[in-house]
């Protein structure tokens, strides 16, 4: 894991630091304390119940990352550590879904996947009758899904890219809270689609866990703080509620919302989750057994999975 040094300079102004919630716009955020391992200062909205990273210039800005920043044998070696059944069987849900969502005259639904990785869930569509097509920011994945699975991915932010509403489906597996501008992002997926159109994201949802760790954070002053430091990072710096993903959504001009929590552990975290009698014991729960958790790897993805369409003309 990567350490994120202290802020030297968090107590001078933050220009780019979030004034307005990111999902709903409302000015009301609430703020927790400092993290004394990491010095991070994390919101919630008291209108939608989104909670994350108050210092947004500490976000990673979207652009590509050349060969020589990750190489394709470093990138192979990650793709290697992530897969595992869990994602195939999640992948095989959410095409299920599409699909029943396409209309049936349309014979290979295209699809645009945004953030493609190496590629395995687009060769997974196309294995199930989908037109696909994708981007990536970072150049090795895009050499990987060329060599692994013959897909030609596009290299770059969907900014730079001039693409064609002529998408019946996008999909973006935990890209959203990714990036700074997630309201641009949306746009732009609204663009990428054809009227009718339907967009399915993945995205770090605020559950329970995440409600009793906040809660121990808020009461320690920000000492017991692995559990959100984790959750709320830079790849991840927003956890999203129904109400807050609904909201973003439907301002991006989306319609028939649909927002399901998920939680889909690996298979060895789920019966030491169990073990743990998640329901009695909060505090100790989270500061003691998830931690250990953490410490092994094995951390549950516990994810909104989110439908919605663009309007039919
Ligand atoms: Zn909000």
């Amino acid at each position: 894991m990567v350490m994120l040094r202290g802020f030297t300079n968090r107590k001078a102004p933050l220009q780019m630091a979030v004034q307005t919630c990111p999902a709903c716009h409302s000015g009301g955020l609430h703020d927790y304390p400092e993290s004394r391992r990491t010095g991070r200062l994390n919101f919630r909205c008291r209108s939608c119940g989104l909670v994350g990273w108050r210092q947004r210039d500490e976000i990673a800005p979207v652009e590509t990352v050349g060969l020589e920043t990750i190489s394709v044998e470093q990138r192979e070696a990650w793709f290697q550590l992530k897969r595992d059944g869990v994602t195939t069987a999640a992948w095989a849900e959410t095409l299920d879904r599409l699909r029943s969502l396409i209309p049936a005259s349309v014979g290979a639904p295209l699809i645009y996947d945004i953030g493609a990785g190496d590629g395995g869930f687009l060769d997974f569509a196309r294995s199930r009758g989908f037109d696909v097509g994708g981007n990536e920011l970072l150049e090795a994945a895009i050499e990987i899904a060329r060599s692994t699975f013959d897909i030609e991915l596009d290299l770059g932010d969907l900014s730079t890219l001039d693409l064609p509403a002529e998408h019946d489906a996008v999909t973006l597996w935990c890209v959203l809270a990714h990036v700074p501008d997630p309201d641009q992002l949306l746009d732009e997926c609204h663009a990428l689609l054809k009227p009718g159109g339907v967009l399915f994201l993945q995205t770090p949802y605020r559950c329970t866990l995440d409600a009793m760790a906040l809660g121990a954070f808020r009461a320690s002053d920000g000492r017991v703080s692995r559990w959100v430091d984790r959750r709320i990072a830079q790849h991840h710096w927003l956890l999203h509620t129904r109400r807050s993903m609904t909201a973003a959504l439907e301002r991006a001009g989306f319609v028939d919302v649909r927002v399901k929590p998920q939680a889909r552990y690996s298979l060895q975290a789920a019966p030491y989750l169990a073990s743990l009698g998640l329901r009695g014991r909060k505090g100790e729960v989270v500061s003691k057994g998830v931690d250990r958790l953490l410490d092994k790897g094995l951390a549950p993805r516990i994810v909104l999975d989110v439908y919605a369409r663009k309007a039919a003309e």
